[in-house]
């Protein structure tokens, strides 16, 4: 950190999402909401107790609908009003008490319990409308909880005006929920480049700068902050030069994305004509409007683990069936690459209840979970085959470490297949079935699987990170995300040609695959296809058309025998500066 004068500081991060925002501090500071299940005595006392936390719940959400009503209008209270009509339910309210008085348990336990029967209940609902009932008492259930145990609840539903958000660390869910309408960017004093919440924060197009170490210490409540999500500068109390000068880059930045947009119906290729599918990763089917407004030609990763985050429990086959079938349906017969659940990591599922692990990034997930817990991994294949037909459907197994594991994920698969047939389903014959090259030993034996599979396609957040033995959510080892590095572009090519010579294609859909400096290189070694986050695509389409295939693979040649990132990073810039 440099100081300029009091309470004036620039602070250094990483680059998470770009774009710049300025706006006023707010500082989200997660509650302590953790409680224990407790035997009581007095039944009356935990009655009156709980009925003064529901009174104090009500007098607070009566003051944040008002100032709803008065900022934003009847519209935006609404959701307000619906809360208050939750702690007025008698048929919830008698519940919790009926649950304290027969079982005699603390009244947070029987709120916990009662509330999650009820949020349960409205998931299962078939109507859209019910199901985003159940966020509504999830949030109100948050909100008692907190009344009982005297936390303050920071929420951020409750903010009415525009900010930035400073927080230790975000959840991708966290991230997902954030208002856009309030939230202008955020900064958090962790992170890196490739976790999720950062992935979540571009496809919001939410400028964001992590990785700042000291975020929370530096910034208070109501600081004025400058984010710069294109160089990873966050500045605290700028001058009115500084202000200006954010303000002309700002409009610079939305003038480029003007001209970028021009290209949204071109094809990507290059000088000397050699064509490269563009594609889109996505989250969840509500991404795919921005993935399509981008210029997406293809859905090259959907992450369906979010269908699973921020829930009480498993997504059912019907309600990924119908995730899956908008999503085919919207991209109308282009390619959508569906990855199967690839939980762990920063990516958890409390209602799993897994044990907690010395090492989540190496531990018990993604498909090795899947082929331990197969009643929930056949319930996610039996929701894509059956929405196969609705669309160009390929499946694809994260983390994949050896073929007895592709062989054994793949022919889960067929079964599953054979099942619906046999039960008069149609399920589409024509679905290709590939994995992520993310370990370095699939990357190592890529010419043994890609006899096997039907395609590749490489994540490079997670092969940086077990190559480079560093992991992707730690700031402090971030300077070992290289993927410019001579040992990361000789383990892409060994997939690269592994594929090829099976005639077989191959993708990228790590975040390295947006990446400026990245992308002559990747042309030159011969990727199929790059996907990326929607926001990146543009920028992408722009810079491709300029290069040509043949210089790259010229300069590709040359960096495989250099010894360093920055001589790589070197000859990128000496090429494409010309
Ligand atoms: C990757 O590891 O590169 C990848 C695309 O998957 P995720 O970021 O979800 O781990
Ligand atoms: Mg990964």
């Amino acid at each position: 950190m440099s100081s300029f004068t009091n309470r004036t500081a620039l602070l250094n991060g990483i680059a998470a999402s770009s774009g710049i925002a300025m706006a006023k501090a707010y500082r989200l500071v997660e509650p302590d909401l953790s409680f224990e299940k407790k035997m009581i005595e007095d039944i009356e006392k935990e009655i009156q107790r709980f009925q003064s936390a529901i009174r104090n719940a009500k007098k607070e959400l009566e003051q944040i609908r008002d100032g709803a009503k008065n900022e934003l209008g009847d519209d935006k209270a609404a959701i307000f009003e619906a809360h208050l009509l939750i702690l007025s339910d008698p048929d919830l309210l008698d519940q919790i008490g009926d649950n304290i008085k027969t079982t005699k348990i603390n009244a947070e336990s029987a709120l916990h319990s009662i509330a999650g029967r009820f949020i349960t209940l409205f998931e299962q609902m078939d109507n859209e409308y019910m199901k985003e009932r159940a966020a509504d008492i999830r949030d109100v259930r948050k909100r008692v909880l907190s009344h009982l145990l005297g936390v303050k609840n920071v929420n951020p539903s409750m903010i009415m005006e525009e900010v930035i958000i400073v927080a230790e660390d975000l959840t991708p869910s966290d991230t997902a929920q954030l208002n856009r309408t309030f939230v202008k960017g955020f900064t958090t004093d962790i992170g890196g480049r490739t976790s999720h919440s950062a992935i979540v924060a571009r496809s919001m197009e939410i400028p964001a700068v992590v990785g700042t170490k000291t975020a929370t210490e530096e910034i208070s409540n109501g600081d004025f902050v400058i984010v710069d999500g294109l160089k990873g500068e966050v500045f605290i109390n700028p001058s009115q030069e500084i202000v200006t000068q954010y303000k002309k880059n700002q409009a610079d930045f939305e003038t480029q994305k003007e001209a970028w947009i021009k290209l949204v119906n071109e094809k990507t290729v290059t000088t000397d004509g050699h064509y490269v599918e563009l594609a889109a990763n996505i989250g969840t089917p509500k991404d795919l409007d921005r993935a399509i407004r981008n210029g997406s030609e293809a859905i090259g990763l959907y992450r369906t683990e979010f269908l699973y985050m921020d829930k009480e429990q498993l997504p059912s086959e019907e309600e990924q069936y119908q995730a899956y079938k908008e999503v085919l349906e919207g991209k109308n017969g282009k390619t959508v690459v569906v990855r199967t659940l690839d939980i762990g990591g920063d990516k958890e599922l409390p209602y799993l209840n897994l044990p907690k692990e010395m090492n989540p990034f190496l531990g018990f997930r993604a498909i090795r979970l899947c082929l331990e817990e197969q009643g929930m991994y056949r319930t996610q294949l039996r929701a894509l085959l059956r929405a196969s037909t609705a669309g160009n459907l390929k499946i694809m197994f994260p983390m994949i470490a050896t073929l007895d594991e592709f062989r054994q994920a793949k022919a889960v698969l067929e079964e599953e297949k054979k099942k619906l047939v046999s039960e008069g389903i149609s399920v589409s014959d024509s679905i290709e079935v590939g994995i992520m090259v993310e370990i370095p030993s699939t990357a190592i034996l890529a010419d043994q699987f890609a006899k096997e599979v039907d395609f590749f396609s490489i994540g490079t957040n997670d092969l940086i990170q077990y190559t480079m033995a560093a992991d992707r959510m730690n700031e402090r080892v971030s300077y070992l995300y290289q993927p410019y590095n001579p040992a990361i572009l000789r383990l892409i090519k060994m997939v690269i040609d592994a594929a090829h010579r099976e005639r077989k294609w191959v993708g990228m859909c790590g975040e390295m695959a947006g990446d400026e400096t990245a992308i002559p290189l990747l042309l030159g070694l011969g990727l199929d296809e790059l996907s990326m986050s929607a926001t990146s695509i543009l920028k992408a389409r722009s810079q491709i058309l300029r290069l040509s295939k043949k210089e790259m693979e010229g300069l590709v040649e040359k960096a495989l025998q250099m010894s360093t990132t920055s001589d790589v990073m070197a000859a990128v810039a000496e090429v494409t500066n010309k």
